[in-house]
């Protein structure tokens, strides 16, 4: 059999890993014939946490997975690794400042881009989940100067699903009918969802619904603010769903996107679409050969053009708000 690829998930005593962490060692992260050695990055209070999961993880004997190791310390847990899930991060809480939370999340994203620079594989591919996902993954790219920049992405395939899901929903149609959905700019209430290029059944997405109202009032807000309505519903904040846009996002990027169709990626702007170059904000893109490529020449409306401006003025902030900091 083939030598295991070692991958990383940090903030695996948290929710979304524990959900996580059972389908990449079922083998849905990289296939079924790759087998993987898990590496669990805890805080030293959640280490005894993630050994309990590592135990659950034993006991399912999965074929594929080749081991687990659980570390509370970043270069440790980095070393040689080649998919890095990033979903520990410091949430908001109450009262918090947009300033106190970037700063403690600079502290979490800084040491781990460092580790992943001197010590990861030469394939590493860096998926950032913890939010706020855009900026932190800009945090850890910019303290890994040795990696190529587009290997740190950040997850807006949640948000894709989300959208693929109600719009297939609203038409009567299954999912699969759905394509080339786009989510741009930033995983936030700002994002902007896409419909207008999206194909359903030969139509624009838009088309099919034939309904400003409901793309404005109804889609656009619902998608946006789904993480809301799941923790109001489920009392507690979507994690099953995270992990399995999370899986998604890896499988794309290493089998590919479909033929006809697209994703939704947050990766750093080369300058497409007037995205100021470097700031990593959601696209569409295909995936082919390992790596994503923007979708190009795409006619933006009004419409379109100020919800995406929108969302990219607050990733601009972000930025400049790190940069303040010192954290880039
Ligand atoms: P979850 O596992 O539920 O969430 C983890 C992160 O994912 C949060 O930042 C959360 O953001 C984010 N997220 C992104 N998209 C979504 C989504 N659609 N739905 C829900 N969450 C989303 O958090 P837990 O508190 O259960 O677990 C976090 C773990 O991380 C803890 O065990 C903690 O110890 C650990 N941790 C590890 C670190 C490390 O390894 N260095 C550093 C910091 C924490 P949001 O808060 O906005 O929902």
């Amino acid at each position: 059999s083939s030598t295991p690829v070692n991958v990383t998930v940090t903030g695996a005593a948290g929710q979304i890993g524990y959900a996580l962490l059972f389908r990449i060692a079922s083998g849905q992260l990289l296939g079924a014939d790759t087998p993987v050695k898990l590496r669990l990055l805890e805080i030293p209070q959640a280490v005894r946490a993630a050994e309990g999961t590592a135990l659950e993880l034993e006991d399912s004997a999965f074929p594929l997975l080749a081991g687990v190791d659980v570390f509370d310390d970043a270069k440790a847990a980095f070393e040689g690794t080649n998919v890095a899930l990033l979903v520990g991060a410091r949430p908001r809480t109450k009262g918090m400042e947009r300033g106190d939370l970037l700063s403690a999340n600079g502290g979490i994203f800084k040491p781990q881009g460092e580790a992943i620079n001197s010590g990861a594989a030469s394939d590493i591919r860096v998926l950032v989940v913890g939010n706020p996902a855009n900026t932190n993954a800009l945090i850890a790219q910019t303290h890994a100067p040795d990696v190529p920049a587009e290997r740190f992405t950040a997850m807006t395939r949640l948000d894709h699903n989300r959208a693929i899901a109600q719009l297939a929903k609203k038409l009567g149609v299954a999912n699969t009918e759905i394509k080339k959905i786009t989510i741009w700019g930033n995983h936030s209430a700002s994002q902007y969802p896409d419909i207008f290029h999206a194909e359903v059944g030969g139509r624009s997405g838009a088309e099919a619904v034939n309904d400003q109202k409901w793309i404005e009032e109804e889609f656009i807000p619902r998608v946006a603010k789904r993480g809301a309505e799941i923790i109001e519903v489920r009392g507690a904040s979507s994690a099953a769903s995270a992990a399995s846009a999370a899986i998604d996002h890896v499988h794309t990027w290493v089998n590919g996107t479909a033929k006809g169709d697209w994703t939704s990626v947050a990766l750093p702007s080369d300058g497409s679409y007037g995205v100021p170059a470097g700031l990593i904000s959601s696209f569409p893109v295909t995936a082919s050969g390992g790596s994503f490529q923007i979708v190009q020449g795409l006619e933006l409306d009004a419409f379109s053009r100020a919800k995406i401006d929108a969302s990219v003025q607050e990733l601009t902030e972000e930025r400049e708000a790190v940069r303040a900091l010192g954290l880039i």
